[in-house]
């Protein structure tokens, strides 16, 4: 680990100021994908600006037809939250599978959909409910925010501060985890929202993507029937010593199929 200095604002305002001066700062909350980074020295930020102290940033609340969970919300608290459970029990599933037990006691949501990790699960949630980002300077749709691997649109003096999820009628989730980490080999998350069927894959890709053709599929015939007849191109899909991008291209068409009869 190279050194660093340490920062611990209170408020989403200083963080942001402390990120600002610094080209070379970064945040960290739970730490769980930054510390290796900086441990095997991949990475090597000037400050670490800890957001774990600014209140604003915690918690899980019902506003209407939505749910807003703050940025340093634990996978943990959204995996056992009432709240969660019972607007929207396919987040609190796919919260549940994250990793195992230290990783869920640490990891927060905020760290993982600003990291965007291809493999990571909750793009998938983000894009397949059509979320909203609340950042420290504005709200960007779902569609608009996952731009590449590891790639958002937020900018590096941004902090993500919470994510609004709008409650769907129906939605599921499925996943094939890699058996030593629990990250997604190829997953699904399956909506039925206000406006419209949205499929959302995570794992296969570079980034999370939309898979339209099963949702213009899904939107006319809700039924497993209506997809089974439908391949995932494996053209630009990732391959590793994983799994070859065909074989992910399969499972995204099996991880679609359990995630729709997890919606029901
Ligand atoms: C062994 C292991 C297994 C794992 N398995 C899985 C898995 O199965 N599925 C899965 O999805 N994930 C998995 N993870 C990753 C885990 O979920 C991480 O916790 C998560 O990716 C990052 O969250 P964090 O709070 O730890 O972020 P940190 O490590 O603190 O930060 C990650 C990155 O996001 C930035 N950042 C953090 N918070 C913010 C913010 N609020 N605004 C802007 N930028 C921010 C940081 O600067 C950094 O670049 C695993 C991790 C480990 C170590």
């Amino acid at each position: 680990m190279y050194d660093f200095s340490y920062h611990k604002p209170s408020s989403v305002a200083d963080a942001v100021k402390l990120l600002a001066a610094d080209p070379d700062a970064k945040a960290i909350s739970g730490g769980h994908t930054l510390l290796p980074a900086l441990k095997h020295r991949l990475n090597k930020p000037t400050s670490l600006v800890d957001l774990s102290g600014i209140a604003e940033m915690k918690g899980i609340k019902r506003e209407g037809n939505a749910i807003i969970i703050g940025a340093l919300t634990r996978h943990v608290e959204v995996a056992n939250s009432d709240v969660v459970k019972g607007a929207i029990p396919a987040l609190a599933y796919l919260a549940s599978h994250i990793g195992d037990n230290q990783v869920r006691n640490r990891g927060t949501i905020g760290g993982s959909v600003s990291n965007n990790d291809p493999a990571a699960d909750y793009p998938s949630a983000v894009l397949g409910l059509g979320a909203t980002i609340h950042t420290s300077k504005r709200k960007i749709a779902a569609d608009d925010f996952f731009l590449g691997m590891f790639t958002t649109a937020m900018e590096a003096d941004e902090i993500l501060v919470a994510v609004e999820f709008p409650i769907p009628e129906k939605a599921g989730y499925a996943k094939m985890k890699n058996p030593a980490s629990r990250y997604v080999m190829a997953g699904a998350f399956i909506a039925k929202t206000a406006s419209g069927v949205r499929v959302a894959i995570n794992g296969a890709g570079p980034c999370v993507f939309r898979q339209t053709a099963m949702e213009a599929a899904l939107a006319g015939n809700w039924s497993a029937a209506a997809i089974a007849g439908i391949k995932q191109d494996a053209d630009g899909l990732n391959s590793d010593i994983h799994g070859s991008a065909e074989y992910r291209a399969h499972l995204v068409g099996v991880m679609a199929k359990r995630a729709l009869a997890a919606a029901g």
